[in-house]
């Protein structure tokens, strides 16, 4: 019976977590507000017959389960003060989408993402994703060229620097706004923000963050970094992985 209850009362709080999470907002454009039945798209849990054991307890979230560090993790952290490494690191599982390539589940997430917003009436395009070591050389050079080399370091990420190395970042657009900051404006934007961790993405260099990721506000960049981390973040209100994981702020690059 004390069991009964305590499942309950579990499952009562998780309930109470999901349907918090996303509030509906008003569209502003007037247009699409119909979206009010948020995503049925996150995996329902089997709703039927209590199985015997209980559901894991959801307070404590394990902040080491994976890598901060291995290149291939989709938790790693990279950043002005975190570079991949080895600097060359190339994704083994990196698989095509739309001419475009990500690592498999980065690009599986990706298509449930936009096929998501679909159902919503919007259209999420995916712009840039993997960046190769070589391809970010070629880049960053050319910016260094131009603009030299203090301006060059704003606009690029050094080799080896850049999260689109992981294959588990992409940039996306839509609402006649692309790779620009007016696509926090657009309807596609903000879904893309409210509903990006159900999929695993989330926006990695959030507004007024620049001091802790090194990055002005992007909210065209997405990081995938799995479903559990990502409604972690938003659960919890955490604005970047530097601060979720204690790590230090890496505002630009060290020396
Ligand atoms: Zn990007």
């Amino acid at each position: 019976m004390v069991l009964l209850a305590v499942v309950a009362a579990v499952v009562g709080l998780v309930r109470e977590a999901r349907s918090s999470d996303a509030p509906v907002t008003a569209d502003a454009a007037g247009t699409s507000t119909s979206a009010a039945a948020p995503s049925s798209s996150a995996p329902a849990t089997t709703s039927s017959a209590a199985p015997a054991t209980p559901p894991p307890a959801a307070p404590t979230f394990d902040r080491t389960q994976l890598s901060l560090d291995a290149p291939d993790s989709l938790w790693v952290v990279v950043d002005k003060a975190r570079p991949l490494a080895p600097l060359e690191y190339a994704p083994a599982d990196l698989v095509d989408i739309g001419g475009r390539q990500l690592r498999a589940e980065a690009a599986q997430a990706m298509r449930d993402m936009t096929a998501a917003a679909a159902a919503q009436g919007l259209t999420v395009t995916l712009q840039s994703a993997y960046r190769s070591y070589d391809y970010q050389v070629d880049t960053f050079r050319n910016q260094v060229a131009r603009f030299g080399e203090a301006r060059a370091e704003i606009q690029v990420a050094r080799p080896g620097y850049s999260e689109h190395q992981t294959g588990l970042a992409a940039d996306v657009g839509g609402g006649g706004c692309d790779i620009e900051s007016c696509f926090a404006t657009t309807a596609e934007g903000r879904w893309v923000a409210d509903h990006g961790a159900e999929f695993g993405w989330i926006v990695r260099y959030p507004d007024g963050a620049q001091d802790v990721t090194g990055y002005k506000y992007e909210p065209w960049h997405v990081r995938y970094v799995g479903v559990a981390l990502a409604t972690e973040l938003q659960r919890t209100g955490t604005r970047t992985l530097e601060e979720f994981f204690g790590l230090p702020a890496a505002p630009g690059y060290p020396g």
